[in-house]
């Protein structure tokens, strides 16, 4: 029987100092020990540094198999990734980083999980050793909050999808994306292992505080659409009670003639009209920000759906 192929995608950025180590010291003798073929597929996504050379020494150059792609300049990972997935031909595509942090000698549980029948099997942090702890928690935390709750808390990007998962994210159109994000939101039920990251190899993270957090904003816009109505909530709150506030006064003070003594103002009453005006504006706002959403997931042109391969007969893919 043919052996089944395995392909391995390392999305690479400024990692001059830990590249060649990982490949040649990490990653060649795992890969060779396992009992497959493996496409290695190395995304140099726009490196300043000596990236470049770093690779062209490394022994995996002369495998059979081995891919490099090489960026123009710095798209970001996410992209890298994709990119990556998208040159894979693999029965099974492998993530992992270049920086040394993901536990190469995992991918055999992997692969082992798939060869079960998993579709994607995805790394969960054990412990948080990482210095960004902080900023990959309010990560989890804020898209748990708002409602997205197949975000498992330290979840990883190395992460093994099987041949009919990669070709629906091929599908995927919209620019701005988080892979494991658009990989949860297939829907199609995920194994999860257990690893224990790593200290970088060398060189320093490229995912500063502020990359982290426009991450998690721009995850958060592209899953949810509750930020959007927050303010929808606060305005219907607003009106509800300055109307009933209103009413209060209304009664109270001009038609029974203030039997309870307050003795308001009229800058009392107007104030009140004013919020209730003010919530009526906050509400207004909502509706046109549901308009807005929908144009937002239109314009994103996700794919209508996902078939679940694995209980539908007779169709391409399915065994
Ligand atoms: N990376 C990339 N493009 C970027 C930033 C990072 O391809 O713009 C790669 C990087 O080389 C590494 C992986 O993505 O292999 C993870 O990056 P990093 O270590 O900076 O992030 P962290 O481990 O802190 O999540
Ligand atoms: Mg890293």
């Amino acid at each position: 029987m043919k052996k089944r192929l395995v392909s391995v995608v390392v999305p690479a950025y400024n990692e001059e100092e830990g590249i060649l180590d990982f490949l040649d010291g990490q990653l060649l003798p795992v890969v060779d020990s396992l009992s497959y073929e493996v496409e290695i597929i190395v995304v140099n996504d726009g490196s300043r540094d000596n990236t470049l050379r770093e690779i062209d020494k490394s022994k995996a150059k002369k495998r059979k198999g081995f891919k490099l792609l090489s960026f123009t300049r710095n798209f970001g990972k996410e992209i890298a990734l994709s990119a990556g997935i998208k040159e894979a031909t693999g029965d099974a595509v492998i993530l992992i980083d270049g920086d040394g942090q993901h536990p190469v000698e995992m991918i055999s549980k992997m692969i082992a999980e798939w060869e079960k029948g998993a579709e994607i099997v995805t790394a969960v942090r054990e412990e948080n050793t990482t210095r960004h702890k902080l900023g990959s928690k309010l990560y989890y935390v804020t898209m748990r909050m708002f409602g997205n709750k197949q975000v498992v808390v330290g979840a990883m990007d190395f992460r093994l999808i099987s041949r009919n998962v990669a070709n629906e994210f091929n599908d995927f159109t919209e620019r701005n994306r988080l892979a494991r994000g658009l990989i949860d939101w297939m829907g199609v039920p995920q194994t999860y292992i257990k690893v224990k990251t790593k200290n970088r190899v060398k060189g320093k993270p490229t995912y500063s505080a502020k990359r982290l957090a426009r991450l998690t904003v721009d995850s958060l816009v592209s899953a949810s659409r509750t930020p959007l109505l927050i303010f929808g909530y606060i305005g219907v709150f607003i009106t509800v009670v300055s109307f009933l506030f209103g009413l209060f006064i209304l009664i109270q003070q001009y038609i029974l003639g203030d039997p309870l003594g307050l003795d308001w103002s009229g800058a009392v009453a107007m104030s009140v009209f004013v919020s209730f005006l003010v919530g009526l504006v906050l509400i207004s706002q909502a509706i046109t920000a549901l308009y807005i959403s929908q144009i937002h997931v239109e314009a994103k042109g996700r794919p209508l759906y996902i078939i679940d391969k694995k209980k539908s007969y007779g169709i391409k893919g399915s065994d």
